[in-house]
């Protein structure tokens, strides 16, 4: 279906909707599990978020990780500080949670204040407790296949989706709309890595024909912030499309006068897509339990 492109267009189908939330749950039960066998050798795997500032949507999503945590049986801890916190303080949070054995999984919550040099920060990490998959150290080893390392949550967790869901990744020609370094260039390099095994094509704001790449997709990942920028000509009839935008527009018709769109035409891409993630309840349910994978398997290797 995916590899040959010699698919027929596809009806459109409830099933042809990835279901975030139930892939969510079937990680978080095997984090659980996880959990409960290193508490039978007395380790609790713990989580420490920084979170500097009062920024709404990173108290929002830094409430949600310390839930899930506790949820899980691990230790969910934050350490919330004021915007006007000075580098020096922040780094020396950092080096008392490199040095806690309790810790084995360390997040500082972006954006940072402008002030802060977040890339020192993140550097600073140590990069078997960097659960993020932020640090050089770990980019590097995604890069060169090394498992060890942490990959970053959002692109894991797509490409838990992908294999959860039986899609054909060795040969298929993958096209990722963006190169971020947290969602874009590490999608890609894990798209192209042994074992997954697509042909990856990149594209961002100065891509030539972005439709002519995004056409040929097998597998096509939005990861842009901007509001169903991809439309139904865009996708070839039976691609896999995964949407990780995450995008604000405004709606007279709910409460908060806005609404959450993705970055893909959902109504009418998934009527040519042959599995099509949904915004919400798609790929933003990932991301926080493969942080919970990273950080259960920081504690088994901080431990072994
Ligand atoms: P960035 O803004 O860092 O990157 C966006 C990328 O899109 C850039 O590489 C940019 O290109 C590219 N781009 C912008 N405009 C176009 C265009 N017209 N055509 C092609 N490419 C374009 O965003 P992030 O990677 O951090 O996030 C992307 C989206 O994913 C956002 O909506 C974000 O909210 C969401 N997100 C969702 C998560 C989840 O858990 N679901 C987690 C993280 C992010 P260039 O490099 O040339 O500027």
């Amino acid at each position: 279906m995916l590899a040959n492109g010699t698919v027929s267009p596809v009806s459109v189908a409830k099933s042809n909707i990835i279901d975030g939330a139930a892939l969510a749950d079937s990680v978080k039960t095997d984090v659980s599990s996880r959990v409960a066998a290193l508490k039978a050798r007395g380790i609790t795997p713990g989580l420490t978020v920084v979170l500097v500032g009062d920024d709404a949507a990173s108290a929002v999503y830094v409430g949600s990780k310390e839930r899930t945590c506790i949820e899980l049986g691990m230790n969910g801890e934050t350490i919330r500080r004021p915007a006007n916190i000075t580098q020096a303080e922040l780094i020396e949070i950092v080096d008392r949670l490199n040095a806690d054995p309790a810790v084995h999984g360390i997040l500082v919550q972006m954006p940072l204040p402008k002030h802060l040099d977040s890339d020192a920060v993140v550097r600073r990490i140590r990069p078997d407790k960097d659960v993020d998959g932020f640090h050089p150290v770990n980019v590097g080893k995604l890069l060169i296949g090394e498992r060890d390392g942490f990959a970053p949550c959002t692109p894991a967790g797509v490409l838990y989706m992908l294999q959860a869901h039986g899609v054909q990744t060795a040969g298929a020609h993958c096209v990722v709309i963006g190169r971020s370094n947290i969602v874009g260039k590490p999608m890609a390099a894990l798209m192209v890595q042994p074992g997954v095994d697509s042909t990856v094509t990149i594209c961002h704001s100065r891509t030539r024909d972005l439709a002519r790449h995004t056409r040929d997709a097998d597998i096509l990942i939005a990861a842009v912030g901007r509001a169903e920028m991809v439309t139904r000509d865009m996708v070839k009839a039976g691609a896999v499309v995964i949407d990780v935008g995450m995008n604000r527009i405004p709606d007279a018709t709910k409460k908060s006068g806005t609404r959450l769109v993705g970055d893909v035409a959902f109504g009418p891409v998934s009527e040519v897509a042959s599995l099509i993630t949904p915004v919400p309840g798609g790929v933003g349910k990932m991301t926080i339990a493969m942080l919970m994978t990273n950080t259960v398997r920081a504690a088994e290797q901080l431990s072994s």
